[in-house]
């Protein structure tokens, strides 16, 4: 089965959230169970440096009216024999960023992305593809595409939704961008504008989303696509995404001060210490280390750390966040963390050596997202004896089960209600245990330490799904 996977992000070329991890994770995790899968994204700024390119090929597409040429790159993703293809078109992808500057999008968000999906048939029709496997708006366009006879009619896609909130919508005017006759059009239409999830989520012949809970609340509240999605919701499934262990291990990771296990957590303390001392925070064994990384994004729940940040603090609690994003956010983080430097500290940047440290660090991750498809980081403190306190929306509902002191299980904390309040009790209930039982504590990191949200089982699940529409293997 030949199998071309589509994102705009992958690890370690681009990377700005969550699908970057997945987007190198879950092809390498297929091709090992004999899939023949091969990546394509464009290629940005300073990608030379991340990987060995060789000149694969070049085709012209069209886009707003005019010939863009493409020049494809191969190479590999690191330490695999899976092939990235890297889509080149200078005054597209050359840039400082992904997809933009100073909170925004590129004012030619719709050109750069019709250009990477067009691309992507062009390339997939190249190679002789079966099966387009794309991901979220940026190459929703790809099954228009296909929809519109351009490709081989017998090639089938999958779309994956990573994150609903962000549909590719412009105004209905831009369409001749596109360049697509008005029949083929029509999918694209939504209150009155361009939306591009729209049109995949129509045409694609199988929908994925990144867990099954994420799956069941879309169909009730979709950002305004329910509708289409309820239509749709015989094709539309729910798969957990998984981790992947060889970047994410505290036995290895090179970025730690000290490395550690289930075995022996004397290196998780050492972490901790090295990590007061270059932050500038009281260096205590006592007081629990509370972590967030994160896009500082509405999504993941910053009004209520802001609502809640002096009470989260009157907890006795140190507190360390890494992220980037709102600059409402950022300032805030930096005020109320500069008047309590020992107690509080916030890097605003975007730093993957301070997202492993952290991880390993912290005592506690913090992760009250309003809504969260899948989630990456409540899985990585798992793994790094790190409990995570979740709000149960979404991915995070399926993989963190509330700790319950009289039968002893669960491996975090978890609250239901989007309150400020419901978020300190959950906190507080894991401050306290922290305080008065660190064997029970002990136990509960151990526990989730030990559990496996490698991506086998949803590689394997992915693939059941591909079968469904290819056939064979
Ligand atoms: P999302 O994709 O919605 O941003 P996920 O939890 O699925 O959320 O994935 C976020 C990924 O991005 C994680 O790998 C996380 O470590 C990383 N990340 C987020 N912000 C930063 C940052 N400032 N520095 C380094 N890594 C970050």
């Amino acid at each position: 089965m030949r199998v071309l996977f589509v994102a705009t992000e992958v690890a370690p070329f681009a990377k700005v959230g969550g699908l970057a991890d997945v987007a190198a994770a879950l092809p390498r995790a297929l091709a090992e169970l004999g899939v023949e899968v091969a990546v394509a994204l464009p290629k940005y700024r300073g990608v030379e440096g991340k990987a060995e390119l060789t000149p694969h090929s070049r085709f012209s597409v069209p886009v707003a009216g005019e010939e863009k040429e493409c020049q494809v790159f191969q190479g590999n993703l690191p330490q695999t024999s899976v092939p990235v293809y890297f889509l080149s078109h200078d005054p597209y992808f050359d840039r400082a960023q992904v997809y933009g500057e100073g909170g925004g999008d590129y004012p030619d968000s719709l050109e750069r992305f019709t250009f990477l999906s067009r691309a992507a048939v062009a390339l997939a029709t190249q190679l002789g593809i079966e099966l387009l496997h794309v991901n979220d708006w940026h190459t929703a366009l790809v099954p228009v595409l296909l929809r519109a006879g351009e490709g081989p009619r017998r090639m089938k896609t999958v779309l994956t939704i990573h994150n609903l909130a962000y549909q590719g919508v412009f105004p209905w005017e831009q369409r001749t961008a596109l360049g697509l006759p008005d029949r083929d059009m029509a999918v694209l239409k939504h209150a009155g504008k361009l939306n591009l999830l729209k049109g995949g989520i129509l045409t694609a012949d199988l929908l994925t989303t990144v867990s099954p809970t994420y799956a069941r609340e879309i169909l009730e509240r979709g950002e305004g696509l329910e509708g289409y999605l309820r239509a749709r919701a015989g094709v539309l499934v729910g798969v957990l995404n998984g981790v992947d262990y060889t970047v994410w291990n505290p036995e290895t990771d090179p970025h730690l001060w000290a490395n550690y296990s289930a075995q022996d957590l004397a290196g998780k303390a050492e972490n901790k210490r090295r990590l007061q001392q270059e932050l500038r925070l009281e260096v205590t064994s006592d007081v629990p280390l509370v972590g967030m990384i994160s896009r500082l994004a509405e999504q993941k729940g910053f009004d209520l750390v802001l609502e809640a940040f002096d009470r989260m603090m009157a907890l006795g609690i140190q507190f360390v966040l890494l992220g980037t994003g709102d600059p409402r956010y950022e300032e805030f983080f930096r005020r109320t963390t500069s008047r309590r430097p020992q107690q509080a500290t916030a890097l605003i940047t975007f730093s993957e050596q301070w997202a492993h440290r952290i991880e390993a660090a912290a005592d506690i991750f913090l992760m009250p997202s309003r809504f969260e498809p899948c989630g990456l980081n409540q899985l990585y403190s798992l793994r790094y004896g790190t409990v995570p306190v979740v709000r149960a929306t979404g991915g995070l509902a399926d993989t963190v089960l509330d700790f319950d002191p009289t039968t002893g299980k669960g491996n975090g904390f978890s609250f239901t209600d989007y309150t400020p309040e419901a978020m300190l009790g959950a906190l507080r209930r894991a401050v306290e245990l922290y305080r008065r039982d660190r064997r029970a504590w002990r136990e509960l990191m151990i526990r989730g330490m030990r559990e496996d949200h490698s991506w086998g089982a949803s590689a394997r699940e992915y693939l059941r799904l591909y079968q469904r529409l290819v056939g064979g293997s």
